[in-house]
């Protein structure tokens, strides 16, 4: 069985954008944190695995090749910076209304990542900055760490909650092998 680092895309490997989608590479703003993240995870054998609601293309704000065009040159800039990239990429373009099983916080996506690849989700993390990222990840039965501003109350299903991308490092070093 493999493991895997499920990454929510936007707020964790770009900059979100409040109240809107990224629609194109301009607006794109790679967030440098999520390096020493990434590669640690490639070399502790960890499939890296995004994982990103895109309901933009479900509103007709954007297509499936804008986004496309946007996964590749996020890609080229992982090659670029540190010499490695996703292993897969899944996104949902439904609506948020659709109540979509394939939309976070349904577990869909992460379902079908975990088959295709037969990851084990107990030796995996799902790594977000959104509630629904925590509750996909834990209906998944991976383990999840939820970056930002929330309580262990608000989100009893984050394992971790830290302010800031730079500590999710420290919570897979600490709890390697286990
Ligand atoms: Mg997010």
């Amino acid at each position: 069985m493999k493991k895997a680092l499920f990454i929510d895309r936007d707020g964790i490997v770009n900059k979100k954008i409040p109240h809107d989608y990224v629609k194109k590479i301009e607006e794109f703003t790679f967030q440098d944190e999520i390096l020493p993240i990434l590669a640690w995870g490639k070399s502790h054998e960890y499939l890296l695995i995004l994982i990103t609601n895109q309901q933009g293309i479900g509103k007709g704000i954007m297509s499936e090749s804008d986004l496309q065009t946007i996964h590749n040159h996020m890609n080229s800039i992982l090659l670029d910076k540190i010499g490695l990239c996703f292993d897969d990429i899944y996104f949902c373009p439904d609506l948020a209304e659709s109540e979509s099983f394939r939309r976070k916080p349904n577990p869909g996506m992460l379902l079908e990542a975990i088959e295709k690849w037969h990851i084990n989700p107990q030796q995996s993390w799902m790594i977000g900055d959104s509630i629904s990222d925590a509750k996909a990840g834990k209906i998944s039965e991976t383990r999840t760490i939820l970056v930002g501003n929330y309580s262990a109350e608000q989100v009893p299903e984050a394992d971790f909650i830290i302010k800031d991308l730079h500590d999710v490092l420290s919570i897979l070093e600490h709890t390697k092998g286990q």
